[in-house]
């Protein structure tokens, strides 16, 4: 790879050779067990588990320095960005629809040689020798990877109320931040109570009509400092004690919501053109547990700026390990990241040109 007259694999190969390695090295047992291995199982240098923005990233970098690498798509190729109607917020990429965005991404890194198998993860395990990683696909291939990178995304939870799922992606959303600028002179409501929400209520607010917070509770989980930052704006309300009971329309879009006090246990209607459901976030990290650290709220934990987990080999990056930006060009830029410390893990293993040519018989064909 080169940047300008910097070339990253002739650095990497000269702090190797010279010792600075980061990762800790016992190139010569690895290699030969990885050598041993490839005579008898599938072999793959790089296995990205994931094909959102993070996925490809990390995919389009390890494969554009010629090391071959498998794309695990998942149940949703794409990511969560696929649902988006407009995106306009990545850097350098003009605004668009996320399946599109999307599938130039997908187009981009397959000219790289990146090979995308559609089946889901089942399940992961180390080597008994340690040296690769056993993954098994729903589909029932067994992957054998030399390194790993997680970028299965997070789940936005939702309330599971009836119209939720017809309306998903055309009044129903979960992302304030990439919608906001459509709800123009529209009237919305956000459900939550925590910081997300009030987020949420400040991304809408200079757009919207009317936003108005619902709140289960008689009180909000959010930051008082954040609570406070609410008391601002005149086109906010906020309705304590108020559950989301149904979503409402004319088959195409949202009309109005039915709402309970839970208080009184008095249903309304309020008229409405948009929901934001703000109630959390699950990371996709489940399948990782007995691998590597999560933290209690189920996110990879990463070594401070890199995107290494705690076991040497596995790097994770977008938002199964980030709590807190949860966007596209921001798991783009980790998936970078994550490709790059691929790279550095398995040139300081010892994994060169002659191993790859070794292996290549090895290699997936799917
Ligand atoms: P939180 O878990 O903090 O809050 C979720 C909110 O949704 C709670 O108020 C909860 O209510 C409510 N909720 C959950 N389920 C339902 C339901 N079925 N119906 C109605 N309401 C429901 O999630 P966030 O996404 O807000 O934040 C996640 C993390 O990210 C937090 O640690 C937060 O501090 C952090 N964050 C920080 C920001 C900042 O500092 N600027 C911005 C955004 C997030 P209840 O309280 O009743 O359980």
């Amino acid at each position: 790879m080169q940047f300008g007259n910097f070339n990253i694999n002739l650095f990497l190969g000269l702090l190797c050779a010279v010792g600075m390695c980061i990762y800790a090295t016992d190139d010569v047992q690895w290699i030969t067990k990885v050598r041993a291995a490839g005579t008898s199982h599938t072999l793959v240098p790089v296995l990205v588990i994931g094909s959102g923005p993070a996925g490809l990233s990390a995919a389009l970098y390890t494969a554009r320095d010629m090391i071959y690498t498998v794309v695990l798509t998942g149940n949703e190729p794409g990511g969560q960005l696929l649902g988006a109607k407009r995106v306009e917020n990545i850097p350098g990429i003009a605004p668009d629809a996320g399946y599109k965005i999307m599938d130039s991404l997908r187009a981009q890194t397959a000219s790289f040689g990146v090979q995308f198998l559609d089946d889901t993860l089942k399940n992961i395990i180390r080597s008994e020798d340690g040296a690769y990683f056993v993954v098994q696909t729903g589909g029932g291939t067994t992957i054998n990877a030399l390194s790993v990178v997680i970028a299965t995304g997070a789940s936005a939870l939702t309330l599971g109320v009836p119209g939720e799922q017809l309306y998903a992606n055309r009044g129903v959303y979960t992302c304030a931040v990439c919608e906001c600028r459509f709800m123009k002179d529209k009237e919305v409501v956000v459900i939550g109570g925590g910081d997300a929400s009030i987020e949420a209520v400040m991304h809408l607010a200079p757009y919207a009509k009317q936003v108005t917070l619902l709140v289960r509770k008689d009180r909000m989980r959010a930051a008082l400092s954040m609570q406070e930052k609410l008391a601002g704006y005149k086109n906010v309300a906020i309705k304590y004690q108020s559950e989301l009971l149904e979503v409402l329309g004319d088959g195409q879009e949202v009309t109005q919501v039915r709402v309970r006090d839970a208080g009184t246990g008095l249903e309304s209607n309020l008229m409405v053109q948009a929901v934001f459901e703000c109630i959390g976030h699950a990371p996709n990290s489940a399948p990782f547990t007995s691998l590597i650290e999560i933290d209690a709220q189920g996110y990879i934990q990463l070594e401070g700026r890199l995107q290494r987990t705690s076991c040497p080999g596995i790097f994770a990056a977008g938002d199964v390990a980030d709590a807190t930006y949860r966007q596209a060009g921001v798991a783009a830029g980790d998936g970078i990241k994550a490709g790059l410390d691929a790279i550095a893990y398995l040139r300081c293993k010892g994994f060169s040109e002659s191993i790859a040519v070794d292996l290549k018989t090895s290699y997936l064909s799917a």
